[in-house]
C-alpha cells in the first residue's frame, strides 16, 4: 500500500525561495576588516536570480558545474543557493590545495566556469591556463581586467555582470536526487577524490544540523561561518542558516586570531564553527588580549579531536560551550554531536561532551575489527568505523565509470578510516585514524589521547604525536612540541606531566620541539610530513631514558 502523501521533491530550489520569502529579513554579512556589509535573504533571492540568469547565459543547465575560488562572503553564499537552485552543480573549490591538486579537481570535475574573488585573482591566474573546461570566469570583490583570459576563455565582472540581469528566474523543479554541490577531499595521501551531494541529501542533512541533536542554531542565532565554505560542504551551515533564518556572519580572508576576535567584538556572534586549530588560536589570542566573547552560546569545533583542555579553557575561562562533532566530506559532514544525555549534568556531563557523541536516527555505525566482523559496542571493543546513511556518499565521482577507491566502502557501508569504540548508548570515541594508530610491541598507544593530554600542559601550545621506527617495539611514539610564546618546558617534565595519565610502557620516549605543526589545506595536523621531517632527518629529536 503507498502513502497519501504528496511527492514533492526536497530540493534546494525551494529552500532558497522559502528563505527569500518567509525569511527574507534575515542576514548574511561579511567582515571588511573595519565592519560589515550585509545582504538580506531577501535581496539574496533576487541576487541569486541574477547570478542564475547570467549562468545561464554562458549556456550553463542542469548539472553542469560551477566553481568557487573565494573566500566566505556574501557573495560565495549567493553561488551556494543559486547555483544548485537552478540545477547546476556547485564546486567550491579549496583555495589552499596545492597547485597540481587544484588544477587536477577542476579539471575533474570539469567547472565551466569559476567564480573567484578579486584578492584571490594573482593565485588563481596561475591556474586558468591549465584549466581545461573552464569557458568564464566571474571576478567578484575585485578588478576583472586584472585577470589575463588564456584564449577562449572570457573574464566578467561580479557587478557588472549581474548588474545587466533580471532580478526574476524561474528556478527548475528537479529530481531530488540530482547533484547539488561537490567537494573534494582534502586527503593528503593521493588525488583528492570527489563526493557528490543532491538536493535530497542536503536537505535532510540541513534539517540534522538545524536540529537539538545537531548543531541546533536557530532564527535568533547569528552564526560565525569559520570554516571555509569549501571544506566538506561548508558543514552544513549555509543551508540550515536559510532553513531556520538564522543571520550568517562571514569572515572574509580575516582568519587570524587578532582580526576574528575584533570581528566578534563588533558582531557578537551567538554562535559560531571552526576546527580546534582556529581556536587554539583564539584562545592565545584571549590570553594576550583579554576579551568577553560570552555572546558566543555555542562553538561546534570538529574536523579534527578536540583537546579537553581546550573545551575546558573556553567553558570555563569565557563561558563559551564547545560543542564537539565529528563528520567527513564523505558523509555531509555530520556525523556524531557530542551533546550529553538527558539528565546528565556538572562534572559528569563532561565524559560525554569529549567524546565525538552520538548518532543521528539517520546515520547508522557500526565498528568493524581487523578481521571483518563488528565489534560489540561495550564501550572498550576497539574497531574501524563504517557509516550508511541518506547523506553518506556511496561512492566517489568518477566520470570515466569505474569505482574510484573500492576499498572504502564496504557491503554498502563507508568505511571511514577512523578507529574508535561505542558505548552501549552510542557515543563514539576515537583514539586515531587507522594509519596514525601506534603500535608499539603489538599493542596499540592512541595518538590522539597522547596529544590531547600533553596539550593540557599550561606550556605547550600544540602537540602532535606520530609512530615512528623502533628496533625492540617497531614503533614507538614521537611528540612533537609547540611551546606557548614565553614558556618553557623540558621534555622530562612533559613526560612526568603525563605519567599519571597513561600506562607506563605508553609514556612517549621521544620528544621534539618544532616552531609549528605542518597543517593540511584545512587546518587539520599534517602527520604525512611530519613523518617524512623526521625520516629525512629534519627533526631535533630528544631521546629520554
Ligand atoms: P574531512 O573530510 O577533511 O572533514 O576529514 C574527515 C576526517 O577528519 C575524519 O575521518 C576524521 O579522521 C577527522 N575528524 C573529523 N572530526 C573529528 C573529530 N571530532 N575528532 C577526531 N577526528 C575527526
Amino acid at each position: 500500500m503507498l502513502s497519501t502523501m504528496q511527492d514533492e521533491p526536497l530540493s534546494l530550489a525551494t529552500l532558497l525561495k522559502y528563505a527569500a520569502t518567509f525569511q527574507g529579513d534575515s542576514t548574511v554579512s561579511t567582515w571588511t576588516g573595519t565592519g560589515v556589509r550585509t545582504m538580506t535573504y531577501r535581496e539574496m533571492g533576487a541576487e541569486s536570480a541574477r547570478l542564475a540568469n547570467a549562468l545561464r547565459g554562458f549556456g550553463i543547465g542542469v548539472g553542469d558545474r560551477v566553481g568557487t575560488f573565494m573566500w566566505n562572503n556574501n557573495e560565495h553564499m549567493v553561488a551556494y543557493i543559486a547555483v544548485p537552485a537552478m540545477g547546476a552543480v556547485l564546486h567550491a573549490l579549496n583555495i589552499r590545495l596545492f597547485p597540481e591538486q587544484l588544477v587536477y579537481v577542476a579539471n575533474h570535475a570539469e567547472d565551466q566556469v569559476v567564480i573567484v574573488d578579486g584578492t584571490l585573482v594573482p593565485m588563481f591566474a596561475q591556474y586558468l591556463p591549465n584549466l581545461k573546461t573552464v569557458r568564464h570566469v566571474i571576478v567578484a570583490n575585485g578588478d576583472a581586467s586584472a585577470l589575463q583570459a588564456p584564449e577562449g576563455v572570457q573574464v566578467h565582472s561580479y557587478t557588472e555582470l549581474l548588474a545587466a540581469q533580471p532580478d526574476t528566474f524561474d528556478f527548475p523543479v528537479i529530481d531530488e536526487r540530482s547533484a547539488a554541490a561537490m567537494c573534494y577531499t582534502s586527503g593528503t595521501t593521493g588525488d583528492p577524490k570527489g563526493v557528490v551531494y543532491s538536493h535530497r541529501s542536503n536537505w535532510l542533512h540541513a534539517m540534522q544540523v538545524c536540529s537539538p541533536m545537531g548543531m541546533g542554531f536557530n532564527g535568533s542565532d547569528n552564526v560565525l561561518a569559520i570554516v571555509p565554505l569549501f571544506h566538506a560542504n561548508a558543514w552544513g551551515l549555509p543551508y540550515a542558516a536559510l532553513m531556520s533564518g538564522a543571520n550568517v556572519l562571514m569572515p572574509d580572508r580575516f582568519l587570524q586570531p587578532g582580526p576574528l576576535l575584533e570581528m566578534m567584538e563588533d558582531q557578537k556572534p551567538s554562535f559560531a564553527a571552526a576546527v580546534p586549530t582556529i581556536w587554539g588560536g583564539v584562545l592565545a589570542g584571549l590570553a594576550a588580549k583579554p576579551q568577553d566573547i560570552s555572546h558566543l552560546r555555542t562553538a561546534v569545533v570538529g574536523g579534527s579531536a578536540v583537546p579537553p583542555s581546550m573545551m575546558r579553557a573556553f567553558q570555563e575561562q569565557h563561558g563559551v560551550r564547545i560543542l564537539h562533532a565529528w563528520g567527513m566530506t564523505e558523509t555531509s559532514p555530520l556525523g556524531s554531536v557530542a551533546h550529553p544525555p538527558a539528565g546528565v549534568t556538572g562534572e559528569q556531563e563532561w565524559e560525554y561532551r569529549y567524546t565525538q557523541g552520538r548518532f543521528p536516527a539517520s546515520v547508522q555505525a557500526r565498528l568493524v575489527g581487523d578481521d571483518g566482523s563488528v565489534v560489540p559496542n561495550d564501550g572498550e571493543s576497539l574497531g574501524e568505523l563504517e557509516v550508511r546513511g541518506p547523506w553518506i556518499t556511496a561512492s566517489y565521482y568518477s566520470p570515466e565509470g569505474g569505482v574510484i577507491d573500492p576499498d572504502k566502502f564496504d557491503d554498502g557501508w563507508l568505511r571511514t578510516g577512523d578507529v574508535g569504540k561505542i558505548s552501549p548508548n552510542g557515543y563514539l570515541t576515537l583514539v586515531d585514524r587507522s594509519k596514525d594508530v601506534i603500535k608499539s610491541g603489538g599493542e596499540w598507544i592512541s595518538s590522539v589521547d597522547l596529544e590531547n593530554a600533553v596539550m593540557g600542559h599550561l606550556a605547550v601550545a600544540e602537540a602532535a604525536v606520530i609512530g615512528v621506527p623502533d628496533e625492540k617495539w617497531d614503533e614507538r611514539p614521537l611528540v612533537a612540541i609547540v611551546l606557548k610564546e614565553g614558556t618553557e618546558a623540558k621534555a622530562e617534565e612533559l613526560r612526568d606531566f603525563l605519567a599519571d595519565k597513561f600506562a607506563k610502557w605508553q609514556l612517549p620516549e621521544r620528544w621534539t620541539f618544532i616552531a609549528e605543526v605542518p597543517k593540511t589545506s584545512v587546518g587539520k595536523f599534517d602527520k604525512k610530513r611530519l613523518r617524512a621531517q623526521y625520516a629525512d632527518g629534519d627533526l631535533t629529536v630528544t631521546t629520554l631514558s
